[in-house]
């Protein structure tokens, strides 16, 4: 609970003011970290003693994705507190507070959808969720480009997704556009119990893109488990990551093991299959998880005279959603790859 949010933590503040606040704000804690607050979910921590990393943890971009939402407002409480002291500047940034009020992804549109510039193309500004990803997208450049040039940047975008995942927790790594993958994020990946890592092959819109690709942040969208109702989950399944977060927000050891590719589980895109029809439809149930693979001419989808088969071995589903808008991909197709080729 905190004076400065009208007794309430910085979440239930930021749900209550859910498009916005009058203005922006600041205050110096007892540690003399100073707080900015430039947004409804937007917080800004600079401590004193600074070292060399500048840190983004987003969450809510999906605002039914509950778990990294309690996560993260855990942090900037006990940060608050003064329980947790820091000794890295970072950005919390929970993306759609209007979306956690009514327990859904979104209200008109996937906002997952709508960063590097995709807010504005056609038909432009036409929603909060587009102007909510114009508003994020200018205070991460706030952020990174406020201070001193050179410091390495991270941005760790939290979801979780809808379906489980034969590896629960996993992570995509954006499409580098050739640079290579970085070892020590592995590590880090790692050390949160994020073993599975998926290898973008293009440019998306997508929020760790956006900061990867602009800023040459670290950037990676994270899945944490399954969706589950705020107050609902099992905290003990998230005991590493808070961790290795909290470790490294405070620059103190994050137990990291040496690198060994044997550690992980690389998988690369091979191609996304987009929905073009309201009749689109899976041939697999609902509770198939992510990361199941299927034999080669498996009858994946169809929609009207289309059919889509598996067409490579080990070719697996990620993210299958036959809800999407037409137009949209309704299912990633990613097949296993070996870090000798990526790294
Ligand atoms: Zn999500």
């Amino acid at each position: 609970m905190s004076i400065h949010f009208k007794g309430q933590d910085f979440l239930s503040y930021s749900r209550q003011n859910e498009w916005g606040i009058e203005q922006p704000f600041n205050f110096t804690l007892d540690n003399d970290t100073e707080v900015a607050v430039w947004d409804s979910g937007v917080i800004c921590f600079t401590p004193k003693v600074i070292t060399n990393s500048d840190i983004i943890l987003s969450s809510g971009i999906h605002g039914n994705e509950s778990a990294p939402i309690e996560i993260c407002n855990d942090f900037i409480s006990q940060i608050i507190d003064g329980k947790l002291s820091l000794e890295t500047r970072v950005l919390f940034i929970f993306g759609n507070p209007a979306s956690m009020n009514i327990g859904q992804r979104f209200i008109e549109e996937n906002m997952n959808r709508l960063f590097s510039g995709a807010h504005s193309s056609a038909p432009g500004l036409v929603n909060r969720e587009r102007i909510r990803a114009k508003k994020l997208e200018q205070y991460v450049e706030r952020f990174y480009c406020s201070e001193i040039e050179g410091r390495e940047r991270i941005h760790y975008d939290l979801h979780t997704a809808i379906r489980g995942s034969k590896n629960e927790k996993f992570a995509v790594y954006p499409f580098l556009h050739g640079a290579k993958h970085d070892k020590r994020q592995l590590q880090i990946m790692a050390a949160c119990g994020v073993n599975t890592i998926l290898l973008s092959n293009s440019p998306t819109t997508t929020f760790s893109y956006f900061s990867s690709v602009k800023f040459n942040a670290h950037a990676f969208t994270v899945e944490l488990g399954k969706v589950r109702p705020f107050g609902e989950n099992d905290m003990t399944r998230f005991i590493e990551v808070k961790e290795t977060l909290k470790a490294m927000l405070s620059a103190s050891d994050m137990g990291l093991t040496a690198f060994d590719p044997a550690d992980f589980n690389l998988f690369k895109v091979c191609r996304a299959i987009d929905k073009h029809q309201d009749d689109f439809e899976f041939y697999f149930a609902d509770d198939v998880v992510n990361f199941t693979s299927f034999p080669i001419g498996f009858k994946l989808a169809t929609e009207g005279d289309i059919q889509y088969k598996i067409e490579h071995q080990g070719e697996a589903i990620v993210f299958p959603n036959a809800n999407v808008a037409n137009g949209n991909r309704a299912v990633l197709m990613v097949v296993p790859t070996t870090l000798d080729e990526n790294l």
